[in-house]
């Protein structure tokens, strides 16, 4: 069923009774060629890229909760691809390119609004670092503008400029940067993938992988044992938990990430600010909630919730750059647990077990990354070479000492 403005007036006049379930339910089958532990974003993006540009059939997404449920469905919205190495700048810029077309691809309305993302600068060296950052990413062929103090006060005109401590000296804007709606991301592309024949089972837990004479032959799970030709863990957070079931120890850590909506108000920010002085970003949703977060809260953990330290320190950010939402009532607040690599960047790779793949590490910037990720990782299933803008994604990396380490402050990562 195809969604479209006719449907929609179509329905309103025929009492909605027309509207299809946006994807099966189904009972596992036996077997699979293909089989994606993690019905988050990338593990649906990818059985849908896999699909649709491989034209692979026989595809099931397991998911031992529900599609939406994990971080997917947890995450502030930020889409951006401002990063400096290029090990990741080109990977996120064909994600954003990818996000660009995206409703139109799924046929579905996720709230794609580039309505744009601003790094403040609150010191000469950081406007250096910014500007460098910029050029890196013009020379990937994003689009990169850095903002005097003026521009900056006329376009948003309640920040706190002349902030005795951490006055606005600037700031790095990505025009076509913005938001997205997270869990109409999940609901996208399960009904994309659903409508190419995969299958999407939830309450589906992977408790342990069959391996055999060092080849991975299927997954053990909750609704019985399943066959696959390949598996592709996918599972963000757990990663480490579901992987240490094939023996492996990885090169990352589980930390809470905690995410805070207001009330609603009317319209007062038109863009994402991030505050370059401490750990703040904000946006606006299109229900008028004010959406923002901080800094982990630096333990190890794989609880859905934070501390009061963090949300302290997240208010702290606000009021130094937005006095004025020193009255506003916080309405909601949840955390999600974030795959945070020992470099700060992701990992899409083949295992040292013959047919097990992994995907991970995102840290907590993967949403941005979930179309390039599943469109990546796809490639990688199918024909099990690197996706060229996914190459340094590697594991050897750790091992040879070529780490993509954006900020420069080596293998502790929670400083990511
Ligand atoms: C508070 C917060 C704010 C964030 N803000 C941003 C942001 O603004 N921009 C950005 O780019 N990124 C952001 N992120 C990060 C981003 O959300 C994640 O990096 C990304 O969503 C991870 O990929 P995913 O969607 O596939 O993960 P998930 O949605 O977590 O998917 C993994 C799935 O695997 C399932 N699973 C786990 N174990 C098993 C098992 N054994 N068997 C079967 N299924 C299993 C889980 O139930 C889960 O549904 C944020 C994250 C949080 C928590």
């Amino acid at each position: 069923m195809r969604y479209s403005g006719l449907r929609v007036i179509k329905e309103a006049l025929t009492g909605h009774k027309g509207w299809k379930p946006a994807w099966r339910e189904v009972a596992p089958k036996r077997a699979y060629d293909y089989v994606i532990i993690g019905g988050g974003g990338h593990g649906l993006a990818t059985a849908y890229y896999l699909a649709r540009n491989y034209g692979a059939k026989n595809i099931a997404v397991l998911e031992k909760g529900w599609v939406g449920g994990g971080n997917v469905g947890r995450n502030t919205t930020i889409i951006r691809s401002n990063y400096l190495l290029d090990g990741n700048e080109p990977f996120y810029e064909h994600s954003l390119k990818l996000w660009e077309g995206l409703e139109q691809d799924l046929n579905y309305n996720a709230m794609i609004s580039q309505r744009g993302i601003l790094n403040l600068v609150h010191s000469d060296a950081q406007r250096d670092a910014f500007t460098r950052r910029g050029n890196a990413m013009i020379l990937n062929g994003a689009d990169a503008d850095l903002m005097t103090t003026e521009a900056i006060q006329t376009r948003y005109p309640f920040l706190n400029v002349n902030n005795a401590r951490f006055p606005i000296k600037g700031g790095l804007a990505q025009h076509r940067g913005g938001t997205v709606r997270h869990d109409a991301v999940a609901w996208g592309y399960a009904r994309a993938a659903d409508s190419l024949g995969v299958d999407i089972i939830q309450n589906c837990e992977v408790t342990g992988f069959r391996i055999e004479a060092g080849k991975c032959l299927g997954v053990e799970t909750n609704q019985g044992y399943i066959r696959a030709n390949k598996v592709a863990s996918c599972v963000a957070g757990s990663s480490s938990r579901l992987m240490s079931k094939a023996d492996m120890r990885l090169p990352i850590e589980s930390h809470v990430l905690q995410a805070f909506v207001s009330e609603g108000l009317k319209p007062i920010l038109p863009g994402v600010i991030t505050f370059g002085a401490g750990h703040f970003y904000c946006s606006q949703s299109d229900k008028g909630g004010l959406v923002f977060g901080g800094d982990l809260d630096g333990y190890n953990s794989y609880a859905q919730r934070g501390n009061l330290p963090v949300v302290e320190d997240v208010c702290e950010g606000a009021m130094a750059i937005f006095p004025m939402l020193g009255r506003v009532r916080l309405l909601r607040m949840w955390g999600g647990i974030m795959d945070m690599s020992m470099d700060g960047s992701p990992i899409i790779d083949r295992t040292h077990v013959e047919s097990l793949y992994f995907n991970g590490g995102w840290c907590y910037g993967g949403f941005k990354a979930t179309p390039a990720s599943g469109w990546c990782y796809a490639h990688l299933l199918a024909t099990d070479t690197p996706h060229e803008y996914a190459k340094e994604y590697r594991f050897d990396r750790f091992e040879k000492g070529r780490m993509i380490d954006e900020k420069g402050v080596g293998n502790n990562p929670q400083l990511h």
